[in-house]
Order: C-alpha cells, then sequence, then structure tokens
C-alpha cells in the first residue's frame, strides 16, 4: 500500500532532506510492517522527511516514531560545507536548527500526534533509553565513529523480528561516505539479521 502523504496535506517534496521518493515508499512500508513488533526509532530527522513516512505509518497502524536528533546538522551541513543550507541558519545562535522546519512539517501532515521528538545527540539519548524497539532506522552522522556509535547504542534495543534500516549505503568509496554499509556489513557479519529489502540506498535488515 502507499503511504498516504498527500491526503495529509504536505507536499513531501516540498520538504528539505535527502531521501527519494522510493526510499520513503519503502521505509514507510517497513514501518507499517514492524508495528506489530513494537515502536519505531529514527537517529537523524533533519527536516523531517523520513519522518513524515515513519509518522504516516505509525498513523495508519496505531504506532509512535521516536526522532531522535540535536537538529545541529552534520558535519556537511556545517557552513561551507557541501550540503549547508543558509535558510536552516540561525544567525542569532549561529548555529544550524533544523528544529524548526521539523516541527513544521510535522504540524502541517498532522502527523506531530504519532512522533515523539527527542532534540539531543543520539548517545545522549540513547544513554537511558529502555523501550523495545520493532524498528530503528539509521541516518544521523555519517563518520564512522558516529555511525558506529549509533549501531552500537540502538541496535541493542530492538526487539526479535524488528527490522533495521540504514540509508546511505554505497558499495564503492567514489559513490558515498562508507561509515553506514559498515554498519550494515557490521550487522549481517554479526549473525544477527538477514537482509529483507534495498530501495536505492535504503538497506532493511531483520532482526532474527
Ligand atoms: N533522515 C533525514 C536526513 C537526516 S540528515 C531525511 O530524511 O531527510 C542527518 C541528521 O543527523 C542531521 O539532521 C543531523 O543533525 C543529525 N545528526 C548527526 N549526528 C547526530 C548525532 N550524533 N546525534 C543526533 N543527531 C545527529
Ligand atoms: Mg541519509
Amino acid at each position: 500500500m502507499p503511504c498516504p502523504l498527500a491526503p495529509l496535506g504536505i507536499d513531501i517534496n516540498s520538504v528539505k532532506g535527502f531521501l527519494s521518493a522510493n526510499e520513503g515508499e519503502a521505509l514507510y512500508r517497513a514501518a507499517a510492517q514492524a508495528s506489530t513488533v513494537g515502536p519505531v526509532l529514527e537517529v537523524g530527522s533533519y527536516c523531517g522527511k523520513s519522518t513524515l513516512y515513519l509518522a504516516a505509518a505509525c498513523k495508519a497502524h496505531n504506532n509512535l516514531v521516536y526522532a531522535v536528533d540535536h537538529h545541529r546538522g552534520s558535519e556537511e551541513h556545517q557552513p561551507g560545507e557541501l550540503f549547508h543550507d543558509p535558510s536552516l541558519f540561525d544567525s542569532d545562535a549561529q548555529q544550524v536548527d533544523s528544529f524548526k522546519h521539523f516541527r513544521r512539517n510535522l504540524q502541517t501532515a498532522g502527523l506531530s500526534d504519532y512522533t515523539v521528538a527527542i532534540v539531543a545527540s543520539s548517545s545522549l539519548a540513547a544513554q537511558r533509553w529502555q523501550t523495545p524497539l520493532g524498528m530503528l532506522f539509521i541516518d544521523g552522522g555519517h563518520s564512522l565513529k558516529g555511525a558506529l556509535e549509533d549501531y552500537r547504542s540502538w541496535v541493542c534495543h530492538l526487539r526479535r523480528g524488528g527490522l533495521l534500516a540504514i540509508h546511505d549505503l554505497f558499495e564503492h568509496a567514489e559513490e558515498g561516505g562508507q561509515a553506514p554499509i559498515a554498519i550494515y556489513r557490521l550487522a549481517l557479519a554479526s549473525g544477527l539479521f538477514e537482509a529483507v529489502d534495498r530501495c536505492d540506498s535504503l538497506g532493511i535488515l531483520r532482526r532474527l
């Protein structure tokens, strides 16, 4: 079933972000499936593009998405870097601030009631986390240290039968950074996961 975002009154193409429509649909399907297992947690929300797909599935299946992001941007979003967006720069604070955009987009789509925003770094949010998860979507910082930290902080909370989705998987360094695929391979090598779906640069694994 395709993700019903259009009737929710938001034009997904107008939302800033880094997810293709096909990847968004694959995330939606995964979250819909995982909803019987437990709630969804995403690391890296930015302006909420991926969150919208996850929250739409949560709305349809009586579930919740925890959206973890400090909203200060990754390395590549900082001034002078390749993916810096001046419209997300708070000149008073002299820092990137994607939270305003995130909140507005979720509100416009009427999906705020299915989304718990956690404005904190991934490692801080994980410190006292206890809730078992049905789905984990990792799309935060793309340094190897950051990706490994996200993997180690959150994967232990994923229930058996739950889904692990990782964005920005590139086989070769010429296509893109190698940290996300490093944790994807780590998950497979652990023997705890099987690959269940692949769409553009999004990979989905099931916790055995
Ligand atoms: N999923 C989004 C894109 C996320 S971009 C989409 O669909 O468009 C990566 C995001 O990760 C940025 O917003 C950045 O602020 C966040 N991020 C990077 N490192 C983080 C960390 N250590 N803790 C929390 N958020 C982090
Ligand atoms: Mg990404």
